[in-house]
């Protein structure tokens, strides 16, 4: 396999102006036991890796995101569902609802939950939200089509599930994009590849600081800092397209200096983001 090839992103960034009250919290869920050997080409398998997942809540005056939905109050049972070949043994904590109500969290707020992809480590939370699900063009007629994973199907069965256009002009070298608030705090790219609706979502806080939540472009850091791709044969199992994964791959890791890139599954990206407490949920501006 050559190695991945990343052309320099030299072009400024895009504006942004995230607005006084912007913020973002982490929502850890629980996780899942697998092995680096699985996760990363030059993975050993004694090097034992907890694959999070998390749902990220991105508050905003305009109206609030969540960013995935991490594991829900049926994970057991929507594990349970899968073949046994991809069952993991998984560690559940407080799922994003039950965060988000000890926080003392108005719903009201939250104008949807968006999905990276349509996995069940992704939507498994969406169980016990009420929100209305954004998904981008393609991923849920995929979903539908998924015989080995019918969590999606199950979480989404009472929920409207939106399904939304990319609009926008190219964003950080991504062909189309979405502006979610108008203001370039949060903008939704197309990365199709992991499955064909797959999205990196960027956000800017008010700090200036700027984020990418890149799905499962890669499971782990070191498919950025060693730029290891996954093993080919996960490739070739977990990747709808693995050759658009490996073109997406090396556009973030071309932003790497100036985007704080977040693969969904590898819990040190989240170090630096805050938890949610009930002091930090008061109304925004
Ligand atoms: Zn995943």
């Amino acid at each position: 396999m050559p190695p991945i090839t990343v052309t320099p992103f030299t072009s400024p960034m895009p504006v942004a102006t995230p607005p006084p009250g912007m913020e973002l919290f982490q929502l850890p869920t629980g996780s899942y036991v697998t092995r680096a050997a699985l996760a990363f080409r030059g993975g050993r398998w004694s090097d034992r890796r907890e694959f999070a997942s998390t749902a990220v809540l991105v508050r905003h005056p305009a109206g609030d995101l969540l960013i995935d939905a991490g594991f829900g109050a049926n994970a057991a049972q929507h594990i349970r569902t899968l073949p046994a070949f991809r069952r993991a043994r998984h560690r559940l904590g407080a799922t994003a609802r039950q965060q988000l109500d000890a926080a003392g969290y108005d719903h009201r707020r939250l104008l949807g939950i968006v999905l990276t992809h349509s996995h069940w480590d992704h939507v498994s939370g969406l169980d016990s939200l009420a929100a209305p699900v954004w998904t981008a063009p393609g991923e849920r007629a995929h979903a539908g089509r998924a015989k080995d994973d019918r969590v999606f199907s199950r979480v989404t069965d009472d929920h409207e599930v939106r399904e939304y256009s990319f609009d926008g002009p190219a964003h950080l070298g991504f062909s189309a994009s979405r502006d979610v608030h108008g203001d370039g705090s949060v903008v939704i790219v197309p990365a199709a590849g992991h499955t064909p609706g797959s999205v990196v979502v960027f956000v800017t806080v008010p700090s200036g600081r700027r984020f990418a939540f890149i799905g499962d472009l890669t499971w782990q850091l070191e498919g950025i800092t060693r730029q290891a791709e996954r093993p080919l044969l996960l490739r070739a199992l977990a990747d709808s397209d693995p050759a658009g994964v490996r073109r997406d791959l090396a556009r973030v890791i071309a932003l790497a200096d100036e985007v704080h890139l977040v693969p969904a599954h590898d819990a040190r990206a989240y170090e630096g983001i805050p938890h949610l407490t009930p002091a930090t949920t008061g109304p925004t501006s």
